[in-house]
């Protein structure tokens, strides 16, 4: 039986043994893939495939540590299942890590002996795109698997699941814009981007059309100088995003922005963003955001526009318009998460998070009937 409790960063970081870690996250299954000749080292987590196989994006990322490696692949599998569940996904949750630096280490044989590891879990997880990995990767990975999802269009598959879930990004801002500014316009909103990656760029693009006043923000030059150049928008620093006088902070890089030292400076009324894990501890800064009056649209609810996109694929053919009706329910979702969570005083977090178990526990009980 899965439970809804929330998860602190610090307590994942701390040595305890990793069963007993694996029992209070409720995980089912967790790989270790190597492969020294091609410099392979992944780690698989099927976190929960009560509702369906375990479907989540492989992130290639230079970790510092291996722990840090697992601690990130167990949360974000944990939320992974979560997100699934909320979309209305009949998929449970699993996602993978490739310790190594994907502008460096990326190879074809790297890729295909991960396709190899996926492909002897036969079918109980089912990867696709992450940070760090590209369509062309999925491509390679699906030579060695057919358990690969997020194809290009030219294999039929979804594409890059970054545009939609862009778009489900927007439709959460815009939600939460409706119910903190009783609008749902973001014309003429001072909006902060952290990180103009693939689902920033396309944010940036909807929010600039729609009038708002954008600020972006990226640990490369180059992808600041891309969309600098496209988009109206104010370049600022890595580091004093956080400070801005602006409405609404949309982080679209990693995870933990939200923390301590981030709450203290940020003078937002709306967090949201499409980063996974924004939350440093879901618990204390998802109430600390309701405390301090910033309205903030869970992360697993709103950036599920890409997964939904890529679900399409799993049961045949890919199916566009279906992904995007589907996508354009987390406005709606996140309205409701919002109404409950600001008329009880409760953490928008744990509102989202409960919805999702709900769901999963009443679908699973059907599944589990003969
Ligand atoms: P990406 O790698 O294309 O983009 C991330 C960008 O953030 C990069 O340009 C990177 O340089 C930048 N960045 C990293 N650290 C930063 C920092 N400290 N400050 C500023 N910029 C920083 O990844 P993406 O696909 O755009 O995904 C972004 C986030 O959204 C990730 O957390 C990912 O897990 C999450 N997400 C992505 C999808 C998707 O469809 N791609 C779906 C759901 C969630």
């Amino acid at each position: 039986m899965l439970e809804s409790t929330t998860l602190a960063v610090k307590e994942q970081e701390k040595t305890v043994a990793l069963f007993d870690t694996l029992a209070q996250m409720g995980h089912e299954q967790i790989v270790f893939c190597n492969d020294p000749q091609s410099g392979l080292k992944a780690i698989i987590a099927v976190h929960s495939s009560i509702l369906g196989p375990a479907l989540g994006g492989v992130r290639m990322w230079n970790y510092a540590t291996e722990q840090e490696a697992l601690n990130d692949v167990l949360r974000l599998s944990r939320g992974m299942t979560f997100k699934n569940a909320i979309a209305g996904l009949n998929l449970g949750g699993g996602k993978a890590v490739i310790i190594s630096n994907p502008r460096k280490d990326k190879s074809e044989a790297l890729l295909r002996i991960y396709g190899k590891f996926v492909k002897n879990l036969n079918g109980k997880y089912l990867t696709a795109e992450d940070v760090g990995m590209t369509e062309k990767d999925m491509e390679y990975i699906s030579m060695e698997t057919k358990y690969v999802t997020g194809l290009p269009h030219y294999l039929g598959g979804s594409g890059a699941p970054a545009p939609m879930t862009a778009y489900g990004t927007y439709m959460g801002m815009k939600a939460a814009a409706k119910k903190v500014y009783g609008s749902d316009s973001l014309a003429g909103k001072r909006i902060a981007i952290q990180g103009v990656g693939h689902v920033g760029e396309v944010l940036v693009d909807y929010l600039t059309k729609e009038g708002s006043k954008v600020f972006i923000t990226d640990i490369y030059e180059d992808r600041i100088k891309a969309v600098a150049n496209k988009y109206k928008v104010e370049v600022v620093d890595k580091e004093t995003i956080y400070d801005l006088d602006m409405d609404i902070y949309s982080p679209c890089a990693l995870g933990a922005t939200v923390n301590d030292d981030t709450l203290d400076r940020l003078k937002c009324t709306i967090i949201a963003g499409c980063a996974n894990n924004q939350l440093k501890d879901e618990k204390i800064h998802g109430q600390e955001c309701l405390k301090r009056g910033i309205v903030y649209a869970p992360d697993f609810l709103i950036n599920a526009g890409g997964v939904i996109n890529i679900a399409t694929e799993v049961n045949g053919s890919y199916n566009q318009a279906w992904a995007k009706a589907q996508t354009e329910t987390i406005y709606e979702k996140t309205l409701e998460v919002l109404n409950v969570s600001l008329s009880q005083g409760r953490n928008a977090q744990e509102v989202a998070m409960e919805m999702a178990l709900r769901r999963i526990n009443e679908i699973g009980r059907i599944k589990a009937m003969y």
